[in-house]
């Protein structure tokens, strides 16, 4: 697989670390609101990453964070007067339940910040030192200068960074490039105890720490956001590379922005959607489509149209599944037809160009495109009237596996909700046989309020979600 590397600003090849392992790191949220959708498409597209490369062998071991200590999450405490823990907790609680219902897996772990002082503060010690850390009124700041090889991952030099950079009042700086890993504490803050006295971790320095107790000094893959290369990563590296002496991560994957009217969707703009709103007008299985539907690093625009169009599409694949399993129900037994097995036999090269896709750094927009060149061939074949099941079958099976890979359609049957609507249908065509047509209008009108459309085959009776 290749995947474009921030770091070189090249596609190369993803050569792990060790064979048939992979150890990736992923910013996650911080824990003071719902997540908005902008949020959602790194969350989205790094699990699914991690999913394609255990669909294609590799054993991978996936940390995602939770920044749980911040001023964000200090001032909504305030705000409802409680205080940062319980608010963590909730937001901890509501990102799983958004995650579920968008099909994204559980990481292998998702520490909290507050979980790895100790780390930090052994990081921390070490980074003092070296030189590359000092201690000024309580607070611990990294002394971006000593690291020569600050800037590599923006391919900013630092005399461009430095001309951003300022020091805020309250910070005691010896340059105003310097960043904090540890910050005094301030009275009514919670605080931990530490060498340079009580505080709490800066912003970067936690993801430093995770990634080294659970992955290790050097990882294959580390990913967020684009607005997260500077200054978090670039701050990452230096921190994780100066205190460990080697190489933090292999390979940088960032994910473009998700935009409203072309502006960047977020917190502090106020032009958000929770995914939690967004699920409620559109369904969570159309927001993932959405998001998969594109390329990573391709500017995404939301908007009630694309949503509208992403819905439909998903539409066409579900509607192959419900007839290939209809099809496997009612359509004749005995071999494929000729032209089934030609298709059948094409169903290999669906696979092959649909990893093409994927190995070309995610191109899940392509990947997609070769769903629906499938679903295509499949409706062509399942028109014909002499379709078999042993087609159906073969056909299920294919569209099962690579809309499973992207966690797109309907892959999961929902087994008991089934069940039971063939059972209504098989009640409404022996109340039928009986004459006893009022029964069968009741059952029929009981559907159709479910949502269930009937129709006529020549198969026999075939539903459909409406
Ligand atoms: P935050 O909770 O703000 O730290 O963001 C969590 C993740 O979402 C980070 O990887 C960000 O880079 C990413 N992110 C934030 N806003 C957007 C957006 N509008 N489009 C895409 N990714 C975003
Ligand atoms: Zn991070």
């Amino acid at each position: 697989m290749k995947v474009f590397n921030t770091l070189t600003r090249k596609k190369e090849e993803l050569v792990p670390i060790t064979p048939g392992e992979i150890k990736m790191y992923s910013c996650g949220p911080t824990v003071y609101n719902y997540f908005h959708i902008g949020n959602a498409r790194p969350f989205i597209m790094f699990d699914l990453l991690r999913c394609y490369l255990e669909y294609r062998g590799y054993n991978v071991r996936f940390v995602q964070n939770f920044t749980d200590i911040d001023d964000k999450v200090i001032n909504k405490a305030n705000e409802e007067n409680t205080t940062y823990d319980k608010i963590a907790e909730r937001y901890i609680k509501e990102y799983f339940t958004d995650a579920e219902g968008l099909k994204i897996k559980r990481a292998t772990v998702h520490p909290k910040a507050t979980d790895m002082i100790d780390e930090i503060i052994d990081i921390v010690s070490t980074l003092i030192e070296k030189g590359y850390a000092y201690e000024a009124g309580g607070d611990v700041y990294y002394r971006v200068k000593a690291f020569p090889e600050y800037g590599k991952l923006s391919h900013q030099p630092l005399e461009d960074l430095e001309a951003g950079a300022r020091i805020d009042v309250r910070e005691h700086k010896e340059d105003p490039m310097d960043f904090a890993l540890w910050k005094g504490a301030k009275p009514g803050e919670p605080s931990w105890d530490s060498p340079w006295g009580k505080g709490r971790p800066g912003w970067h320095i936690e993801c430093s720490a995770m990634a080294r107790k659970y992955l290790g000094e050097t990882i294959d893959i580390h990913t967020g956001g684009v607005d997260l290369i500077f200054p978090h990563h670039e701050n990452e590296i230096a921190q994780s590379e100066a205190a460990n002496g080697k190489p933090f991560a292999h390979y940088w994957l960032h994910n473009a922005f998700l935009n409203v009217d072309n502006q960047k969707m977020g917190k502090s703009l106020g032009n958000f959607f929770t995914a939690r709103d967004a699920a409620a007008a559109y369904g969570y299985d159309t927001i993932r489509f959405f998001m998969v539907s594109a390329h990573y690093r391709t500017p995404l625009n939301y908007s009630q149209e694309s949503l509208e169009q992403a819905k439909a599409s998903l539409a066409r694949i579900n509607a192959a599944f419900s007839n290939l399993r209809f099809l496997r129900g009612n359509a004749q037994d005995g071999d494929m037809t000729e032209k089934e097995a030609v298709s059948a036999a094409s169903f290999d090269g669906y696979r092959t160009r649909f990893c093409d896709a994927m190995d070309d750094d995610l191109n899940t927009a392509d990947a997609v495109s070769v769903i629906f060149e499938l679903v295509r061939e499949i409706n062509t074949v399942c028109a014909e009237k002499d379709v078999t099941k042993a087609y159906a079958v073969a056909a299920l099976a294919i569209l099962s596996e690579l809309c499973g890979v992207l966690s797109i359609g309907q892959v999961e049957e929902e087994k008991s909700l089934d069940d039971e609507i063939e059972q209504l249908i098989a009640q409404r065509q022996a109340a039928r046989k009986a004459k006893n047509w009022a029964e069968a209008d009741r059952i029929r009108d009981d559907l159709k309020a479910r949502g269930i459309i009937l129709e006529d085959t020549p198969q026999g009776v075939k539903w459909s979600r409406a």
